[in-house]
């Protein structure tokens, strides 16, 4: 079964996430538990708490169709010790948040060198900062998204997923997200036949499917290989519908949140409804 679904709005209280993704159609959703471009929010109320409860279940929003996103400004690979710790006391707080929304995951970028350190001290930097956040919380995996390598991001090869998840002491609660538009743009070319099977084939061999957490499904605006990290419409990009259709009919990506970051919110219902329409019966 598949569980489509998009990055809805959370403003006004994480309450309302589980009713906008209602309102276009999805089956799944990803949300911010706090406002993401600021370090420090308020708690969550225990009313706020409470009505996200209920109206996930009152709209069949179970914790493995969701995929709650932290901030972008958390970087668990910093190079500098005082900001690194600052990014590690944001993804505790952000881990925390999930446990006490009964969330069981929670979907990360894992960061940058700012070409300051080697790729190598940096992936274990990453890996050292979610063993300090396993630690403390129970019931949430970190999911460790791969990212397009714009710039100094690490993240870009399946290779540094890997490397981090073998030096996480909990592999129970490690787990990554696979970005279409960022494995296109990284430089996996799953636009063709080929290169999707052998793209997937690698990733299982390298990572393995068994961590495989949730998707973000984005068509993209740059070319393969170009390391740029930008979203398009579902079929409008260098992309195109036909990787999307063999994700639709993929049993690999079942029973997880497959999520919309596409540029055009007003299109979701469309998108999520044209991806369901792929499915072959
Ligand atoms: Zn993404
Ligand atoms: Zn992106």
């Amino acid at each position: 079964m598949k569980y489509v679904g998009a990055h809805v709005s959370a403003s006004g209280g994480v309450e309302n996430a589980p009713v906008n993704a209602h309102a276009i159609g999805a089956k799944a959703f990803a949300l911010f538990t706090k406002n993401q471009r600021q370090w420090f929010s308020k708690p969550l109320t225990g009313k706020s708490i409470a009505l996200f409860r209920e109206n996930c279940e009152k709209y069949g929003y179970e914790p493995f169709q969701i995929l709650p996103h932290d901030s972008y400004l958390i970087n668990l690979g910093h190079p500098d010790p005082a900001a690194l710790e600052k990014s590690r006391v944001a993804f505790l707080d952000e881990m925390q948040r999930c446990e006490q929304l009964g969330l069981d995951r929670l979907n990360f970028h894992p960061g940058s060198h700012l070409k300051k350190m080697t790729e190598e001290a940096c992936l274990q930097t990453i890996a050292d900062s979610i063993n300090l956040a396993l630690d403390k919380t129970q019931g949430v995996t970190a999911v460790i998204e791969n990212t397009a390598g714009q710039g100094s991001n690490l993240g870009f090869r399946f290779e540094h997923l890997a490397y981090i998840i073998d030096r996480v002491e909990d592999k129970s609660r490690v787990g990554v997200c696979i970005d279409t538009c960022h494995t296109y743009t990284s430089g996996y070319d799953i636009k063709t036949s080929a290169g999707y099977l052998k793209t997937f084939a690698d990733f299982n061999v390298i990572v393995g499917f068994q961590y495989l957490k949730g998707m973000h499904l984005n068509d993209s605006k740059k070319e393969l290989g170009t390391r740029v990290d930008r979203h398009d419409s579902i079929g409008k990009g260098f992309i195109g519908p036909d990787a999307f259709r063999r994700i639709m009919n993929d049993p690999r990506f079942d029973n997880m949140p497959l999520i919309l970051e596409t540029p055009d919110p007003e299109i979701w219902p469309q998108e999520i409804e044209m991806l369901y329409g792929m499915v072959e019966k």
